[in-house]
């Protein structure tokens, strides 16, 4: 039988005859990704796979308060990274006429300290609006004028 190529990491593998379409090989990532991907989808298209994830989800966090904070504590990065990406979803669902659930019920503190010398430099995390891409993490730098 023809290799085929894993969608997750690019490798050729042989693909096995009883499982017809097959996307990914058998590397454990590629299978943990494979099943987040078929999860997201089944997320947003099963509303009663998606109720059920979020009652399970909070029962996990009934049996382990306090869990989110530490992970919030050892992963600044993934803070930031939200807090950029829940900006972006609260005007994506006030562009659609979301504003009166989203006052009733706001997720991100709003109100974080203003600066008047804004520079665009630092961390970003650009995200596609079109695209169906993974968030891409980059650096702006100053590059300091050697020879003006
Ligand atoms: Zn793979």
């Amino acid at each position: 039988m023809e290799k085929i190529l894993c969608v997750y990491c690019g490798d050729l593998f042989d693909p096995s005859p009883r499982h017809k379409d097959q996307t990914a090989c058998k590397k454990v990532e590629c299978q943990r990704a494979k099943k987040a991907a078929w999860q997201r989808h089944k997320i947003k298209t099963d509303p009663d796979y998606r109720f059920n994830q979020k009652v399970c989800q909070r029962r996990w966090t009934e049996v382990h308060p306090g869990y989110w904070q530490e992970y919030r504590k050892r992963n600044p990065e993934k803070v930031e990274r939200n807090v950029i990406l829940q900006a972006i979803r609260n005007r994506r669902a006030r562009s659609k006429g979301g504003d009166e659930k989203m006052d009733l019920f706001p997720i991100a503190k709003m109100d974080a300290s203003k600066h008047d010398n804004f520079e665009v430099l630092g961390q970003f995390w650009m995200v596609p609006v079109i695209a169906k891409m993974d968030a891409l993490k980059v650096n702006l730098l100053k590059i300091p004028v050697l020879y003006p």
